[in-house]
């Protein structure tokens, strides 16, 4: 998962990228970037591994000007974590330059390498979002739009895209809506984000989302184009951005996060009620708005049983699992005072491999806790995801594995509930269709990849 920023027609275009990246830190933490390019189209960027925070200081930042200027903050999908892999992706070309952003993971990327591998392209990285811009390098078509229309051509899988052109800014998202993208302006420049908090921290006014299967090409002096591609007859929008990826002070897919988020937590407490518990309170911070929904429905008390160290980051994006394992008890801490004695509901927003949940079980049952129910707003994720989150292997899914029952004996809690896909698909804004669910449901809208395990290059 990747988060992308791109903002045309603003004298300060490389920081307010720097600003909206900030916003769009959780959705990836290994390695951040910003391109710039001037009206003479000429480019400077900065790419690093580690956070935002960390990596542009105030004498870098001079050298990215220009009124156009796109950012990334990564989380592998494909590819290894190396600076090679970090984006935006930047080639030199006949016509100029040509800069990428991507959020999405494509599944046929390992035969399209192959087949420009024979042509003869030489790839500088394991990404998968190469292709794209070998291919624009290759396209013969006239407007920057048209050009990124034919490099998709026979693209599969899930992809928001942001691509500089010479000064035009494209931005471009797959029929099936998989990954959002939103389009935002201020002050007269155009900005694209891949959530609505990014446009908060910038004061940019949201527009519009970019439609599936749209792409949006803006010029800095303000004008824009918009190509429609044939949409998917039916969207296969990612339910986790509701359920765990997205800022709950987002809109995403035109909803809002925190209330999708408290309907889970609502539907959740009526299909897996904890009568005679004491009280409910949330793994944070992704699931305090769940725990809130909860609490509503079930008239029990929220408490703030657990405390996260905002100093770590998301252990469920850290690429090894020594490093989660090691980050469960840095992170998060129990309050005794809270917890003695009394009967528990523990909401979290997904069980992944199981590891961090039994560590923060442990954790709070050390604490004093007599019994501890968990409630989870997710269904059992029992497959892998294809479409840009890293959940690959279906052997560390415990419940790809195991029963529920099973599950509660391993991470060590009394009672476990998960919501249902129904109610789950029920609960977020706009549904029950046009989301895809393959990751609980098994139900994969695309042929499975045909060398999934080249989608991990590297
Ligand atoms: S498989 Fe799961 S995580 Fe992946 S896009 Fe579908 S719903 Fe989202």
């Amino acid at each position: 998962m990747c988060g992308i920023f791109g903002i045309s027609g603003h004298p300060e275009a490389a920081a307010m990228t720097h600003l909206g990246l900030y916003s769009l830190q959780h959705r990836g933490q290994e390695s951040a970037g910003i391109v710039s390019t001037n009206r003479a189209g000429e480019v400077h960027g900065i790419r690093a591994m580690g956070l935002v925070s960390d990596q542009f200081s105030p004498e870098r930042m001079l050298e990215l000007s220009g009124p156009v200027a796109l950012g990334h903050t990564r989380y592998s999908t494909a590819g290894s974590s190396t600076i090679e892999n970090a984006q935006p992706a930047m080639v030199r070309f006949k016509g100029g330059h040509i800069v990428l952003a991507h959020n999405g993971n494509l599944t046929n990327a390992p035969e399209i390498r192959g087949e420009l591998e024979d042509e003869g392209s030489i790839f500088s990285s394991t990404m998968d979002s190469e292709v794209i811009v070998h291919r624009l390098a290759k396209s013969k078509a006239l407007r920057p739009e048209e050009k990124l229309a034919e490099a998709l051509e026979g693209v599969e899988g899930a992809y928001s895209l942001l691509v500089m052109i010479g000064t035009t800014l494209v931005a471009a998202r797959d029929p099936y809506g998989w990954r959002p993208l939103v389009m935002g302006t201020i002050n007269g420049a155009v900005v694209f984000a891949s959530e609505t908090c990014a446009l908060d921290i910038t004061g940019a006014t949201v527009v519009r989302e970019i439609q599936p299967g749209e792409i949006v090409a803006v010029e800095p002096d303000g004008t824009s184009r918009t190509l429609q591609r044939k949409a998917a007859s039916n969207l296969h929008r990612c339910v986790f951005e509701y359920v765990y990826f997205a800022r709950p002070d987002s809109k995403v897919f035109g909803g809002s996060v925190d209330r999708a988020r408290r309907a889970l937590g609502r539907q959740l407490a009526k299909e897996h009620p904890a009568p005679g518990a004491d009280f409910v309170f949330s793994v944070p911070d992704s699931s305090n708005s769940a725990a809130l929904g909860f609490s509503e429905e079930s008239g029990m008390p929220l408490e703030l049983a657990l405390i996260r160290n905002h100093y770590v980051g998301r252990t469920f994006i850290q690429p090894t699992q020594s490093g989660r394992d090691a980050k469960v008890k840095v992170k998060y801490n129990a309050v005794r005072e809270i917890l003695e004695g009394k009967s528990v509901v523990m909401v979290d927003d997904s069980i992944v491999r199981g590891t961090t949940t039994r560590g923060l079980v442990a954790l709070v049952r050390a604490a004093g806790a007599r019994e501890v129910h968990m409630r989870v707003s997710s269904p059992p994720i029992t497959g892998p995801c294809y479409y840009g989150i890293d959940t690959p292997d279906k052997e560390q899914l415990i419940a790809a594995n195991n029963s529920v029952a099973e599950i509660a004996r391993k991470i060590g809690v009394d009672t476990l509930g998960y919501i249902s896909l129904d109610g789950m698909l029920q609960s977020v804004p706009n549904g029950p269709d046009g989301f895809c669910h393959a990751c609980f449901s098994g139900q994969y809208p695309t042929k499975p990849p045909t060398a999934p395990e080249k989608l991990r290059l590297g």
